[in-house]
């Protein structure tokens, strides 16, 4: 699998290239150009920081500053030698986490199979990652649900869409709080901590693994560079939800780019 590959790279960093599928270049080759995009908001490097915050086991804490400023400088994709069927980490205490994009990568290949046996209306979903493919049932009458980042069991918005891909990075996925504050799984890669203020950001795009990749880049880069990036992709729509820093505490702004407008309600 996805993963036992890249547990095989991390192994080796620092020693020799390892071989690696088809799949797994080309997701590196996409999460590459995201992080280009992004000057390295978005890094499937970042690795040695998530080692730290350890948000994957049962007992996250804080890293202290020191032990983050000696990874930080571990992350970079640009030292990540890709070959054509090989990935090789140049340093030993560098690894690769493919989990911001991998799993959107995983509802392409799904739905690519249910197409090739003959579906023509469905929908795959994978733990917030969502694609969709419309024929005449579903015609002018497909609704996407966004969940609300703060309250469990209620929605923020509705998209009307028959066919597209849907993900959304939240901060409520993976988190825990110590002395009042929340920490989350998805990490600055330039200072080392939780990205603040977003806490969650939607993206629709027509592919399931690019709208996952640019859902986590976007959370990174911020309500207002998050947006800018989406409206600069000709493919790409997104609906960004932040903490308004200035109000009292947990004021929700949001904000929503242009060509989704129409399609998009906002219900809370
Ligand atoms: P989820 O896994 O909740 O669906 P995401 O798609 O946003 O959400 O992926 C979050 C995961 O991506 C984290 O658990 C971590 O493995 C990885 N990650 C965290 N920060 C970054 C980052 N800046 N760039 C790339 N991957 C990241
Ligand atoms: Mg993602």
């Amino acid at each position: 699998s996805d993963a036992s590959e890249i547990g095989r790279v991390n192994l080796n960093a620092g020693q020799r290239a390892v071989q690696v599928s088809p799949d797994v270049v080309k997701i590196i080759l996409q999460a590459r150009k995201v992080s280009l995009e992004t000057q390295g908001a978005f890094d499937i490097s970042a690795l040695p920081l998530q080692r730290l915050w350890n948000f994957k086991s049962s007992n996250p804490r804080v890293p202290t500053k020191e032990e983050i400023a000696e990874k930080r400088h571990l992350v970079d994709f640009r030292a990540v030698v890709l070959d054509s069927n090989t990935v090789f980490l140049p340093r030993p205490e560098m690894g690769l986490d493919l989990g911001a994009i991998a799993k959107g990568y995983a509802v392409d290949q799904a739905v690519a199979i249910l197409k090739k046996d003959g579906y023509s209306d469905f929908m795959v979903e994978a733990g917030g990652d969502l694609r969709t493919v419309a024929g005449e049932l579903t015609h002018g009458e497909r609704k996407i649900w966004v969940r609300h980042p703060r309250k469990p069991d209620e929605f923020f918005a509705v998209i009307k869409k028959d066919q597209c891909a849907v993900a959304t990075s939240g901060d409520y996925e993976r988190f825990f709080e110590k002395d009042g504050q929340r920490f989350h799984h998805i990490i600055d890669p330039v200072t080392g901590y939780p990205a603040r203020p977003v806490v969650s950001a939607t993206i629709i795009a027509e592919e399931a693994v690019i709208a996952d990749a640019y859902a986590t880049a976007v959370f990174v880069l911020g309500p207002d560079r998050g947006l800018e990036l989406i409206e600069k992709n000709p493919g790409l729509e997104g609906l960004i939800v932040f903490e308004k820093e200035s109000e009292s505490d947990s004021m929700l702004g949001w904000k929503v780019s242009k060509g989704i407008v129409e399609e998009i309600e906002i219900v809370n």
